[in-house]
């Protein structure tokens, strides 16, 4: 009989949490790694993290955007898991909560698109508010749209998740301008990593494509009523999308950091 490997397991675990809260050790990690930052102005950071100059201003490289991430995934997973805890206690808890379960993905998808655009395109400023702008009214806009009661009716079902799809696939077009135009964009460097923003890009497309054709139940009603219904199904894509993109979003945060300009 396999036995479970608790102490793996919470040893996975904690590493998982330790690397969501901690930024910074992650920046030191590469620090290590990469010896061309391990050198700078004849200064041996690897012994001794006596940074130089300018290792000091690029540690000071912004992080709220990778907040900004962590914080829609924990607002979008809470309006979630909310609804589906209290959601069934009455029709009234289910008709409000049920708003915000959809109405959460809004923020997520907004909110993970903030360290791409803000990294990637850091030198190119009109690009970066532009699309940062744009993604932020799209995101409100949607969300206060998901509260309505035009948006919940249930003939509106299609229109939710292809309202999600188009959105989600909207965000993909400044990373694809940073992978196809790249050479035009200032600060832009060939090291760029994308494939965990493509990876969650398409998490998201295959959960909503669950969530529109209703696809296992609508096939065999009654067979999963309890487990694997496309509901289900969605919010653990979902759920895989946020990671994804949580880890490109540290990979975003490593390739600005390695691509700083000199102060
Ligand atoms: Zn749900």
């Amino acid at each position: 009989m396999t036995k479970i490997n608790l102490t793996k397991i919470k040893g996975n675990f904690s590493s998982l949490i330790s690397s969501v809260i901690s930024v910074r050790e992650d920046i030191i990690d590469l620090i290590k790694l990469d010896p061309t930052l391990t050198k700078e102005n004849g200064t041996n950071l690897d012994n001794n993290f006596n940074l130089s100059l300018n290792s000091r201003k690029k540690k000071d490289l912004a992080r709220w955007p990778i907040f900004i991430i962590i914080l829609s995934a924990i607002t979008c997973l809470s309006f979630s898991a909310t609804f589906h805890l209290f959601g069934l206690m009455n029709a009234t808890y289910f008709n409000i909560l049920n708003r915000f379960d959809y109405g959460g993905i809004s923020l997520l998808i907004s909110g993970s698109c903030y360290p791409p655009y803000y990294y990637f395109f850091y030198y190119a400023i009109k690009y970066r508010n532009f699309y940062l702008i744009l993604i932020t009214s799209f995101g409100i806009g949607t969300f206060l749209y998901s509260l309505t009661d035009d948006f919940n009716k249930p003939q509106r079902r299609s229109l939710r998740g292809t309202l999600f799809l188009i959105f989600g696939l909207c965000t993909g077009i400044p990373i694809l301008h940073m992978a196809f135009f790249g050479n035009t964009i200032e600060g832009y460097s060939k090291d760029i990593i994308l494939i965990n923003w493509y990876l969650g890009g398409f998490s998201y497309v295959i959960g909503a494509l669950f969530y529109i054709l209703r696809f296992p139940e609508k096939k065999f009603p009654g067979k999963f009523d309890f487990f694997g219904a496309s509901h289900q199904i969605f919010h653990v894509l979902v759920f895989c999308g946020a990671l994804f993109h949580f880890m490109g979003s540290l990979d975003a945060y490593k390739y600005r950091f390695k691509n700083l300009k000199a102060y």
